[in-house]
């Protein structure tokens, strides 16, 4: 049995066919970034209307691609977002979902965004081959089981969960502020880097040319230098290296007095623009949010690049030490609440970045845990993730709304009134904080 999944929270129309033992048949999405890259951030009024004009298209070339011909025989129930997001752009998928539903009378499971982000860790890779239909009955669950850690870190989440099983989420510790993803937005808009589609990995990429350029020549000439002295460890020996950069920037790690899993990241930006203004003589109007500080003659010495890259990869550097710090705390909370999770899970568009991957994948071997990062494309809004967390529930019968069936009395002529009843929720906590967590979020 086929289940449709449809997502359209934020500035993706997406949708999906998965099968119920979790084989991907076919997905489609249309992203908006084009649309929103002029205003720094999305407008909702225009991603309302992006999804109005794409929702039926993209359901439609997923359906096509997945051989349906009959919906009401190949589909056995529609998956939707209904929150958390903008509620503009939830009711468009949402609206889909039911005329689906009430036309061919199947049922609406209602699905939660984040849980979606998290649960999509469970989904096998494999290429779906139409052929070995036995393999429906196989078991659920791809690689993560429960109970596992996840990490959500994109541009509008950050958020630290325990994942006992579906339905059964704790927040151990969220953003008091920023996004890690929208703190790498917009350090790379202040550093005038290009931030079309999130500036996420284009900041990468010139924190890495630091790694290349001034660290690993010093690095070389350490190993040489220290060649004699065999106790050294790493953190000591990036140390030295460090003292031997002339003008090193270096920021501060957000909330290490807090004891707790909370994030944040408003503090780092602030560094990054006292830093731009100090090294770089530029002056930062942070009341313009969309503002790329530097005109290019700036930028173009090779002195500029340098510390613009020095400025990258400081960043990075904190941000990165600041998730591993949580994420270390986050595992020990859990272990000694007497639960041993199987796996962490990174997802979020952010988990596309190679030095958290690293990072992480260090810290999920100090625990001898393994570390799950669901492909980059199920990382980021999808239907896939929203069909899936649909299966998850209808297998547990949690939420699962009906329609009234197609050939009863009550089955009204008017297709409007056919419509199961679905509650958009914009706001959605996922699940109860952790008593340790103290964050108190917008
Ligand atoms: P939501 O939180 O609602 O899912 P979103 O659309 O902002 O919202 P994603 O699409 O999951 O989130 O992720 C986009 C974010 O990920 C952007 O902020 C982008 O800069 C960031 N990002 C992408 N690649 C990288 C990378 N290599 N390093 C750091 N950040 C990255
Ligand atoms: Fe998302």
């Amino acid at each position: 049995a086929f289940i449709l999944g449809i997502e359209t929270s934020c500035d993706d129309t997406a949708c999906a066919i998965v099968t119920k033992s979790g084989h991907v048949v076919s997905e489609a999405i249309k992203s908006q970034v084009s649309i929103h890259e002029n205003w720094g951030g999305v407008v909702p009024t225009l991603a309302k209307e992006a999804h109005q004009n794409a929702i039926d298209d993209v359901v439609e070339e997923c359906l096509r691609k997945a051989g349906v011909t009959d919906i009401g025989k190949q589909v056995s129930a529609v998956a939707v977002t209904v929150g958390p997001g903008l509620s503009m752009c939830l009711r468009v998928g949402v609206r889909k979902a039911q005329k689906i539903s009430g036309e061919y009378g199947i049922p609406i499971v209602p699905v939660h965004h984040m849980e979606a982000h998290c649960l999509v860790a469970r989904v096998k890779e494999e290429e779906w081959n139409a052929n070995s239909e036995e393999e429906e009955e196989e078991e659920n669950g791809g690689v993560a089981k429960f109970p596992f850690v996840a990490l959500l870190v994109s541009g509008g989440h950050n958020v630290l969960l325990k994942v006992e099983g579906v339905g059964r989420y704790t927040i151990l510790g969220q953003t008091l502020d920023d996004a890690i993803g929208e703190a790498y937005d917009k350090t790379a808009r202040l550093l005038g880097l290009p931030v079309g589609g999130g500036g996420g990995p284009a900041l990468e990429k010139l924190a890495k040319e630091y790694e290349e350029i001034v660290l690993e020549p010093r690095r070389e000439q350490c190993r040489k230098e220290t060649e004699q002295e065999a106790h050294i460890t790493d953190e000591v020996f990036e140390k030295i290296v460090r003292k031997k950069v002339k003008n090193p920037i270096r920021f501060t790690v957000p909330l290490r007095k807090r004891k707790t899993c909370d994030f944040s990241f408003a503090g780092l930006k602030t560094n990054v623009r006292l830093a731009i203004e100090k090294h770089l003589g530029a002056v930062v109007d942070e009341s313009i949010p969309e503002q790329k500080v530097l005109p290019s003659e700036n930028w173009d010495g090779i002195e500029n690049r340098e510390t613009r890259a020095a400025i990258a990869h400081a960043f990075q550097t904190a941000a990165v030490t600041h998730l591993e710090d949580r994420v270390s705390r986050a595992l020990e909370w859990v272990e000694s609440d007497g639960v041993s999770p199987t796996c962490l899970v990174v997802a979020g568009g952010v988990a596309s970045n190679q030095k958290i991957r690293k990072k992480l994948l260090q810290i999920g071997a100090n625990h001898s845990i393994d570390v799950v990062f669901p492909k980059p494309s199920w990382c980021t809004d999808n239907g896939v993730m929203v069909a899936w967390a649909g299966i998850e529930r209808l297998n547990l019968a949690l939420g699962v709304e009906k329609p009234v069936p197609r050939n009863s009395e009550a089955f009204a002529k008017d297709e409007k009134d056919r419509d199961v009843q679905v509650r958009l929720k914009p706001r959605w906590p996922l699940g109860e904080m952790d008593e340790r967590a103290i964050g108190e979020v917008k």
